[in-house]
């Protein structure tokens, strides 16, 4: 990651409420040094002469956001989009790619996107050695000579500080009739590795029910709540009781949005029984940005829509997905800790805004990032709103910023 410009100073954040931080949900003000360590959390806090501060009264401090399923090798894949395009701008301190690169070009989204960002980027190894270079159009596994295992586990281990997991796409219209046969190769190469494996269900073969039985504690199943005929968990009795059995287990469910991949019925289904996703992700890609997903906290206020309690939509999109790439947890507002925050407000509104099914629904709450504090830097942050998102970058009401107070 490259620092920000030195002139940045101290930094007050002053009477924001914290959720998903571990202290109570009172307004809390937090001090962040010229550093970008914490430097303290609490009430009553004055700033040091000539610090920058942004009074949040009326909005939330969580956590900095964090995208556990986006593309963005951009240059390197037809369908990535670059980092900041769901990065600082939108809230997200921390962007996971799910896959877009395999062993062949992992050298280059590393020094071309994953060094130069502002954002940290992390990465799921794709299986398939060439990754999403032509996304669906040339398959990553045709067969068993896509797959490169020595070569996979020597560039996982010459990048473990930024690779946190292997990642396959298990549905028909990449592996074709291989079935289920790379989700285990790409299951024992995770398991040398001692590295979490993120698997994409979709279209089957190969089946849903078939990829949960290779999956163990820490794995991670993306798309959880897709809509498809044969891929849905709702369609199938035993296949969501299988889902509900794996999620207390250990198996992470993560959203996964994407342009196919979401369905508003099912995740209401799915919450309304107690089947909670453990991660909420975007699967932003240049074909999903506009089509429907738009970014992180609309995909949150999705899942805020069709019930999930809003304290659990911020852990999944903080706690639980940083759990997943082994980003510390705890003590988060603790004096030295680094100062990676989202401020974002909760307001009542009425969007109108479809699922991947193209089902539409009103959402009546809307998570919108205000600012995003990362280390020392401080990003103003808003939703992207498709074909309208020069309007949409005008500030929010809640918490504005008034330097060198
Ligand atoms: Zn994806």
């Amino acid at each position: 990651m490259l620092p920000f410009p030195p002139e940045t100073g101290p930094l007050l954040i002053a009477g924001a409420t914290p959720v998903a931080l571990g202290v109570p949900s009172v307004p809390t003000d937090i001090l962040v040094g010229a550093d970008g360590a914490v430097v303290a959390a609490g009430q009553g806090l004055q700033a040091p002469e000539g610090a920058r501060r942004v009074d949040a009264a009326g909005a939330f401090v969580s956590p900095g956001w964090v995208d556990l399923h986006t593309h963005v090798w951009f240059g390197g894949t037809d369908i990535s989009i670059r980092a900041a395009t769901c990065g600082l701008e939108r809230g997200v301190t921390t962007v996971v790619d799910a896959g877009s690169a395999g062993e062949a070009n992992f050298h280059g989204f590393r020094e071309y996107v994953i060094d130069p960002a502002r954002e940290r980027i992390r990465a799921f190894l794709n299986i398939g050695s060439i990754g999403l270079v032509a996304c669906n159009r040339v398959s990553e596994l045709i067969d068993i000579r896509s797959i490169d295992i020595d070569r996979t586990i020597a560039c996982v281990e010459a990048n473990r500080d930024v690779i946190c997991g292997i990642k396959v796409r298990a549905s028909h219209v990449i592996l074709g009739s291989w079935g289920i046969t790379p989700v285990k190769v790409a299951k024992k190469v995770a398991k040398i590795l001692k590295l979490p494996l993120m698997v994409h269900v979709g279209e089957p073969p190969p089946l849903y029910d078939e990829v949960l039985e290779i999956l163990t504690a820490g794995d991670v199943v993306t798309h959880c709540f897709n809509g498809k005929a044969g891929g849905s968990i709702v369609e199938d009795e035993d296949l969501f009781s299988l889902a509900e059995r794996c999620a207390g287990e250990g198996i992470r469910l993560d959203v996964g949005h994407g342009g196919a991949s979401f369905s508003f019925k099912v995740a209401e289904i799915a919450i309304a029984r107690g089947l909670m996703p453990f991660s909420i992700s975007t699967d932003l890609h240049n074909r999903s940005l506009d089509n429907p997903v738009w970014d992180m906290g609309t995909t949150m206020s999705k899942l805020l829509a069709v019930g999930m309690p809003f304290d659990k939509v911020v852990e999944a999109s903080t706690l639980a997905p940083m759990s997943v790439i082994g980003l510390p947890t705890d003590g988060l507002l603790a004096p030295g800790a680094r100062a990676e925050f989202t401020i974002f407000t909760r307001d009542a509104d009425e969007l109108r805004i479809a699922d991947s099914m193209g089902h539409e629904a009103v959402l009546r709450e809307l998570l919108t990032p205000c600012w995003t504090v990362m280390g020392a830097g401080l990003v103003r942050a808003s939703s992207y709103r498709a074909a309208r998102a020069a309007a949409a970058a005008a500030a929010c009401d809640d918490c504005a910023e008034a330097p060198g107070r």
